[in-house]
């Protein structure tokens, strides 16, 4: 008889974030395999049960393929496998990709959802992604690609036109281009931007500014992965309510 695979999100790291599910799953399973983004919940996995799936010592990330193949060998195995990846597995977590090959190699799956960093790392940021008197929409995208290219895969004038919330994953590296190609496609220059890093985790930083000198800002704080950019005006709602936001995550790191 075949295991079964626990596609699993974490949550934005802060270990007890994690689902009351995620957490029985992650003590009872055969084999954790994870990558980095879960941050400190790892805290919570056996060193026995833990296969690190991410970056590796020399820099170089593991190939989509051998995650692939080690969940279905354990599974054949027999094992109970738990597949965790930060924030929730289907938002950027290429958790359709694992699910599809699972399926098609006639593995049983569960998927436990996650709180994205998305909406997490924006609102212990005290930004709420929608906010009735700013927008009623919100898109997450991912700022991995160059925006400039001919045929981006993100429609960025579109974003630019429907007002609403842009929140950008995997977009620290590319915030001068994206910022740019909205600026272009006719976004207010003051529109407030905001940047969460390690959004949850011990050292939580949170960076502000607008469009037009957000870039100024990440150079100036030296933001870096993981991070997320929450555009719109949501994001100028930190400054109205941080005297009395008190999270366990921000101390004296945060530099505005
Ligand atoms: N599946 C994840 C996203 C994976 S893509 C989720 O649902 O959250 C990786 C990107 O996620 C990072 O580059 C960053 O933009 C974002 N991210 C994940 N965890 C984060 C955290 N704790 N703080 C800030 N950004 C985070």
């Amino acid at each position: 008889m075949s295991g079964k695979v626990y596609l699993v999100g974490s949550g934005p790291g802060d270990p007890e974030l994690l689902t009351v599910k995620a957490k029985r799953l992650i003590e009872t399973a055969d084999v954790v395999l994870h990558d980095k983004l879960p941050g400190p919940s790892l805290d919570l996995v056996d060193d026995e049960k833990a296969e690190d799936v991410g970056k590796r010592a020399g820099g170089e990330w593991t190939p989509q393929e051998y995650t692939n193949k080690r969940l279905v060998e354990l599974a054949e195995a027999g094992k109970t496998i738990v597949r965790l990846k930060g924030g929730d597995p289907f938002v950027f977590g290429r958790g359709g990709e694992e699910m599809e090959h699972l399926a098609a190699n006639e593995i049983e799956f569960e998927y436990v959802p996650g709180v994205t960093a998305g909406v997490a790392g924006a609102g212990v940021a005290g930004i709420p992604v929608t906010h009735r008197a700013h927008n009623s929409s919100v898109s997450f995208v991912t700022g991995h690609e160059d925006p400039t290219k001919e045929e981006s895969a993100v429609n960025w004038q579109a974003l630019a036109a429907t007002g609403g919330t842009i929140v950008v994953y995997m977009g620290v590296g590319k915030l001068p281009d994206y910022t740019q190609v909205l600026a272009d496609a006719g976004m207010d220059p003051e529109t407030p931007v905001a940047l969460v890093e390690r959004a949850t985790w011990p050292g939580q930083r949170v960076a502000t500014g607008t469009l037009d000198t957000i870039v100024d800002v990440r150079d100036e704080v030296g933001i870096e992965p993981p991070a997320i950019t929450v555009i719109g005006p949501v994001a100028a709602t930190r400054d109205r309510v941080k005297a009395f936001l008190r999270n366990d995550y921000e101390s004296s790191h945060s530099r505005e």
